[in-house]
């Protein structure tokens, strides 16, 4: 019985050594857990190590459609701190694409120069509103978003069957929960949800009853055919290239009326599909920020250095 003992545990060793052996190669390859950059943008510096951490899973991301969010931009103090803002929310979310429309007769250095370095897949275009159409009251960003719908209609002409996608109007200085994007990566046609700090109120919503959109909690022209905000819908692609004279128009266009218009033109409020739990979350906020105070910038450059801010 001893024997027998014996001559299993000799048969064991050399197994359990070669284990403890190769246990050991693998933690000391483990790199010192210092903040070595990795290259590339999107890099996050932190320590990657076999041994500590199991390969991370590949994510179907491929099977994910993709999110195409238009943004109009135009120069003032704070558009690189919006623009920032934003691509660090973008930055986080699986397969999105940004359609960064500047209002400019050409592509500007601070956008152009933020977008090589911004991390993300990034289709840079400009137009420049006319001149007649920059005063308050009248709509903004409509040149934009359509050179915007342009673009995507174009990319996807010679590409039957259509890639599966989703079409988002994100304005860059507005507030995006990362939910957000989960909700509308299902969007059919066209979806919608609560937008928060909107309309003189602290949210506006899609009111809901069995699923189905049958009118909307507003405080401002609830009689709108759509009354929702910009940052309250997503379209499919497949509806954009189904609908290709669908665009938001200046002749005609009262203000506010931008999101009815278009609506209008592309589904019917029976169609829209209700996301944040039948409308009852507010995932996205239409934030403005403040305009800066620059009541003391020199007149003349002072400084010894010129700093893009
Ligand atoms: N915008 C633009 N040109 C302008 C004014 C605004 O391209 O002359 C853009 C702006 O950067 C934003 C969107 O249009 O992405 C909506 O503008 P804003 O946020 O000023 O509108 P509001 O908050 O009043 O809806
Ligand atoms: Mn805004």
């Amino acid at each position: 019985m001893k024997s027998l003992l014996f001559s299993r545990f000799l048969l064991l060793l050399p197994w359990v050594l070669i284990v403890i052996i190769v246990l050991d190669i693998d933690s000391s390859r483990a790199p010192l857990p210092a903040r070595a950059p990795r290259g590339g943008a999107a890099g996050s510096g932190e320590p990657r190590s076999a041994a500590a951490r199991p390969p991370p899973q590949r994510r179907p991301e491929a099977a994910l459609p993709t999110i195409y969010a238009i943004t109009p931009t135009y120069s003032r103090p704070v558009q690189k701190a919006e623009l920032t803002r934003l691509a660090n929310t973008f930055r986080q979310v699986a397969r999105l694409h940004w359609i960064l429309v500047e209002d400019a007769a050409a592509r500007s250095e601070l956008v152009t120069r933020f977008v090589a370095g911004a991390g993300l897949p990034c289709t840079h275009l400009h137009v420049p509103t006319p001149r007649r159409y920059k005063r308050p009251g009248l709509p903004r960003a409509t040149e934009q978003r359509n050179a915007g719908l342009a673009w995507l209609r174009q990319r996807h002409q010679h590409l039957p069957p259509p890639q599966p996608g989703v079409l988002f109007f994100a304005d860059d200085d507005n507030t995006y929960s990362l939910e957000l994007f989960q909700e509308m990566r299902t969007t059919r046609k066209v979806s919608v949800w609560p937008v928060g700090l909107v309309g003189g109120r602290r949210y506006e919503r899609p009111v809901v009853e069995n699923g189905k959109v049958v009118g909307w909690y507003t405080g401002w022209r609830a009689d709108r055919p759509f009354a929702i905000d910009m940052a309250g819908f997503a379209v499919s692609l497949q509806v954009i290239l189904s609908h290709p004279k669908a665009v938001f128009k200046r002749r005609g266009s009262q203000p506010g009326m931008q999101e009815s218009d278009f609506l209008k033109q592309i589904t019917t409020v029976e169609e829209l599909e209700p996301k944040a739990n039948n409308c009852t979350k507010v995932l996205v906020w239409h934030t403005r920020t403040e305009k800066v105070n620059l009541a003391n910038e020199p007149k003349y450059h002072l400084d010894t250095v010129t700093i893009e801010v």
